[in-house]
């Protein structure tokens, strides 16, 4: 690990422009990533601006939504009573993230910005554009059994790892930001960029930029809402497949008025599955349906060599994920 100085800012202000002053400087929370990089030697900061006095911890539910601090932590904001009620699918993507010990310390902001667990780019020996622009992609011709169905380009096919990422695209929220430029809110489906191009660069944020806050507007859609997560085993372990849905049924017969069927584990961010939500609108939520909005979701997908089963496992997920709704009241 290479030597950098330490910093502890007392604000928001002071922290963005610490970050902002040094070019290699970057912010650290809950650690859970940075030292992980800093040890693999995947990113070397200069200076390491710690944010964890700034008072950004709160979990606040409102008439009109919910507000999460960058600074709660994942195992906070998944105990609460109030906001698994108002939203399931955060409270359950929360809980099969990591393991306990990292829910407790990892934050809201920084899961949003771990970077990919493609194995080519956490081991520095092999070439990776994520790493190096330029080097190649060595899952390319590698192991790509865990990498992209959706949304890859020959420059990289890695996946974002995040699960609370997932449920966030699912419930429609806002990031909200402070940089050297002002206050920012964007919605969370603007936040990833695709890897064409810069695929080192993996958000819109700007250098010194930081996540403050996250914003979920109240939706009806959002309480009859579930997060299934298919991983190699049943703990500590990223997702091979994630589904988040949402549904909103209404009328005499109980038709489907929206929806969201949000995958994780594909793409280099979650994908939604436009077409499976079309599938279900203004339908009643039976098997058949149920089928058909399965088969839309994956009809787009372009597997790679090694990675076929993700597409007839993302099916299955999305008719597992909305059967388990369907039964809930
Ligand atoms: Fe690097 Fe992306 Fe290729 Fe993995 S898939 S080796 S992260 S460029």
């Amino acid at each position: 690990m290479k030597p950098f100085a330490y910093l502890r800012a007392s604000d928001v202000d002071a922290a963005v422009a610490e970050a902002a002053a040094e070019p290699g400087a970057a912010f650290v929370a809950g650690a859970t990533e940075l030292a992980n990089w800093m040890k693999d030697g995947i990113q070397s900061p200069t200076h390491v601006v710690d944010i964890n006095a700034l008072p950004l911890s709160e979990i606040i539910m409102h008439a009109d939504g919910l507000r999460l601090g960058a600074l709660a932590r994942m195992s906070d904001v998944a105990a609460r009573p109030d906001v698994r009620q108002a939203c399931p699918v955060l409270s359950e993507a929360l809980e099969l993230g990591a393991s306990a010990q990292i829910r407790n310390v990892g934050t809201i902001g920084g899961n949003l910005l771990q970077r990919t667990r493609c194995p080519y780019f956490r081991h520095t020996p092999f070439p990776c554009n994520k790493r190096i622009p330029g080097a190649g992609c060595a899952a390319l011709s590698g192991e790509h059994r865990w990498h992209a169905i959706f949304g890859a380009s020959d420059q990289c096919i890695a996946v974002h790892p995040s699960d609370l990422a997932v449920a966030l695209f699912a419930l429609d929220a806002i990031i909200h930001t402070r940089g050297p430029g002002g206050e920012r809110a964007i919605p969370i489906d603007k936040l990833y960029l695709a890897p064409a191009g810069t695929p080192d660069r993996e958000t819109v944020l700007e250098h010194g930029e930081l996540i403050v806050g996250v914003v979920i507007p109240a939706a009806p859609f959002a309480a009859r809402s579930h997060y299934l997560k298919v991983r190699e085993r049943e703990s500590y372990e990223f997702a091979l497949v994630s589904v988040a849905t949402c549904i909103e049924l209404a009328g005499p017969d109980d038709r489907v008025r929206a929806a969201r069927v949000v995958l994780g584990g594909v793409a280099y961010k979650p994908w939604r599955a436009l077409a499976a939500e079309h599938a279900l609108l203004d339908k009643p939520l039976t098997a058949e349906t149920i089928a058909g909005a399965g088969a839309a979701a994956i009809r787009e997908a372009e597997p790679l060599r090694d990675n076929a089963f993700k597409v007839p496992l993302a099916e299955r997920a999305v008719v597992r994920a909305l059967t388990t709704l369907g039964g809930r009241p």
